[in-house]
């Protein structure tokens, strides 16, 4: 199972739109000059994604991005000998791919992946930077412009899946969160197309739910949805039911908990 796997290649004229948060660009560029190895830490839905695909463009490099998932292995990443036409050849996987490019991989949620993956990411994450292949017998060393870059998310996994210190030490670690309302606003408004007075709104409402979390939800609503619940309030949704498809719903399926939080969006709208 290969996960969801994503080559882009864009330059910085066409990088998609990012909004920074703080200096988490200047930082991110330090590294990529350093060849350290970056780890992104935050909730679901707050912009790493973005982020890193904003910084593959600026750097001008191609992007590996890997849906880590509770099936994938390091052979997933690596790559396999497969049956084509009567032959068996060797295909490379996308961390073997980005290794021998120069390109940025970036795994995300990688903790949800199979413990042999950690294995093949140390020799790459300290300055020997090379990428064993046990079945190839080759050793590659990483090609000038190769950067790892993983995401966890440290408030949702169980404690059996958190990253062990000896690989969460091999990288620089940036904390993400949602950003603040000003923030936020623009960026909604700006994906979504509806106004940032109307998205200011729906801001409001994020804060509140996300004040929630730990009481009656597990998690708190991500900058993702905001941006659905706008999209469909811009195409001509009425703000309540778009508001409870995109924000509430998707956060619990308790129907006390929902009625609870269709009264917060009363109280806003
Ligand atoms: P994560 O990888 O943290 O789960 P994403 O990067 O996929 O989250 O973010 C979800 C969506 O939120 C993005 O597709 C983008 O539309 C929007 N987004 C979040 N933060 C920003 C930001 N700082 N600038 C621009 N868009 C953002």
């Amino acid at each position: 199972m290969d996960g969801h796997i994503d080559l882009q290649r864009k330059g910085a004229a066409d990088a998609p739109f990012y909004l920074a948060q703080g200096d988490e660009c200047a930082l991110f560029h330090a590294a990529s000059e350093n060849d350290l190895p970056v780890l992104l830490k935050g909730p679901t839905g707050c912009g790493k994604t973005r982020f890193v695909a904003h910084m593959a463009a600026q750097l001008g490099r191609p992007l590996y991005t890997v849906a880590c998932h509770d099936d994938l292995s390091a052979a997933d990443l690596i790559g396999r000998y497969l049956l084509k036409g009567g032959e068996t050849v060797w295909v490379d996987g996308p961390l073997t791919r980005a290794v021998r490019e120069g390109a940025i991989c970036y795994l995300d949620e990688v903790v949800e992946a199979r413990k042999d993956v950690t294995v093949v990411l140390h020799p790459l994450t300290d300055d020997r930077r090379i990428l064993p292949i046990d079945r190839t017998g080759e050793e590659i060393e990483a090609a000038p412009g190769f950067m790892l870059v993983a995401s966890y998310n440290p408030g949702y996994q169980n404690i059996l899946k958190t990253l062990k210190p000896s690989t969460r030490q091999r990288f620089v670690a940036m904390e993400f969160d949602f950003p603040a309302p000003d923030l936020e606003t623009r960026i909604v408004a700006q994906e979504s197309g509806l106004s940032e007075d109307r998205t200011a709104a729906l801001v409001r409402l994020a804060g509140k739910l996300r004040a929630l979390k730990g009481q009656d939800l597990e998690e708190g609503v991500s900058t993702r949805l905001v941006i659905y619940a706008a999209t469909l309030i811009a195409r001509g949704m009425p703000v309540e039911r778009a508001v409870e498809a995109a924000m509430i719903e998707p956060l619990t399926d308790d129907a006390d908990t929902k009625r609870g939080l269709l009264d917060l969006v009363t109280a806003i709208f």
